[in-house]
């Protein structure tokens, strides 16, 4: 296997970055030159079917954003006022910002302690009379107990959207992250494990939600002889050639990326080998995890506050990030009454939240590199228990 180059400046070891080769320049190159006048969707076209194949969806649409497909899944489904949709409380806010975007309340439910991802019987225990979805996170590259997860939302007339934007590569019972549930969507911004620079895409085999959702995302215009001819106020969520070429160049690395991800893991596995009370990213044995993200949650035995050893590692030139503070807790949402309610009852997510930080996953890092920071991360734990 070929290396990545290694950063031209490798003062500040990195969090996350692509691994882009001749052919993506190649890629975009062409596109330039040629993806315009009649050729101006054929990169879409190439990356949108070459992505539907790969995880085995029947419509895939190519878009701006991770959360622009969910906010056009969530309409395409027609929620709205009055409906409350499911999250997990530990997410990015791009997870659970559409559901305020068409109007329906977001209710955030709690997370379990080793796969970090929606628990069943908080789903189930925050289901009401007005739930219409839930939206499942494959939180860091890792998957929820999905086969529990879709027997609760078929019992109870669920619309599952799966939010996979972190976790291309990853598999639940040797199916890939993506294929679950009504929709799936995935992010190509520039820190995840395949990009575009920003981008996303919307997955369904449903055709009534992809009919939907194309006339949504180009300004409700419907098919039809007469040209600018809107039938009703739509978005305007597209992918340019420029990016459908650099994702199709990633896409037909896929496996190179994915492989070089379970390779970074597994150098940090070997550098916190005999730590105790340092828990990593975990695959159950339904999953293959992607590692976005190397995550370590930090034993309360160690009582250090996860901004803490940030600050630390960061003295050090590691960058690193917080584990996503639950939704609950933002400002953003804190004073609503679902947040306070989650407040209250989530306990497992504001335990590794408060514990929790991501280590650097760049797809240019060295076995070095990881060593250093294993070494760092184990030097500031040493120092505490000493104190
Ligand atoms: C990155 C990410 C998104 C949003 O992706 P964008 O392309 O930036 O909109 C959504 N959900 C999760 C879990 C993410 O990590």
């Amino acid at each position: 296997m070929t290396e990545p180059a290694p950063a031209s400046r490798p003062a500040k070891i990195p969090i996350a970055g692509p691994w882009i080769t001749e052919k993506e320049i190649e890629y975009v190159s062409d596109a330039v030159k040629t993806a315009w006048y009649g050729e101006a969707n054929t990169y879409q076209q190439r990356f949108e079917e070459a992505f539907g194949n790969y995880v085995s969806r029947r419509h895939a649409m190519a878009l701006p954003s991770a959360t622009s497909a969910i906010h056009l899944a969530l309409a395409g489904l027609g929620i709205g006022p009055g409906d409350e949709v499911i999250v997990p409380d530990a997410t990015w806010i791009a997870t659970s910002a559409p559901i305020t975007y068409v109007g329906a309340t977001p209710v955030f439910a709690d997370i379990e302690e080793r796969s970090w991802c929606l628990t069943p019987a908080a789903l189930e225990a925050c289901t009401t009379s007005r739930t219409r979805a839930v939206i499942v996170v494959n939180l860091y590259g890792g998957m929820p107990d999905m086969d529990t997860v879709l027997a609760i939302t078929e019992r109870r007339g669920l619309a599952v959207i799966e939010d996979a934007a972190e976790s291309v590569g990853a598999e639940y019972r040797r199916r890939r992250a993506g294929s679950f549930g009504d929709a799936s969507v995935f992010s190509f911004h520039g820190s995840k494990t395949l990009t575009t620079g920003e981008g996303g895409m919307l997955l369904t085999d449903d055709d009534a939600l992809y009919e939907r959702a194309l006339v949504l995302r180009d300004h409700g215009r419907a098919p039809g002889p007469k040209q600018f001819w809107n039938q009703e106020i739509g978005f305007k969520y597209r992918m340019s050639s420029l990016q459908a070429a650099l994702g199709l160049a990633q896409l037909e690395r896929i496996a190179e990326l994915v492989e070089r991800k379970r390779t970074i893991f597994g150098w940090y596995r070997e550098g916190f080998d005999g730590l105790n009370g340092v828990t990593l990213n975990y695959a159950g044995p339904m999953v293959m995890n992607a590692y976005w993200m190397v995550t370590a949650v930090i034993g309360p035995e160690y009582r250090i506050a996860k901004e803490a050893m940030m600050d630390a590692l960061g003295a050090q030139g590691i960058a690193t990030r917080p584990f996503f503070y639950p939704l609950s807790s933002l400002p953003a949402y804190a004073a609503t009454p679902q947040a306070r309610a989650a407040q209250e009852r989530n306990r497992v997510a504001y335990s590794v939240s408060a514990r929790g930080i991501n280590l650097p996953s760049a797809l240019n890092l060295t076995h070095e590199q990881v060593a250093f920071v294993c070494d760092a991360f184990r030097d500031v734990l040493k120092k505490r228990q000493a104190a």
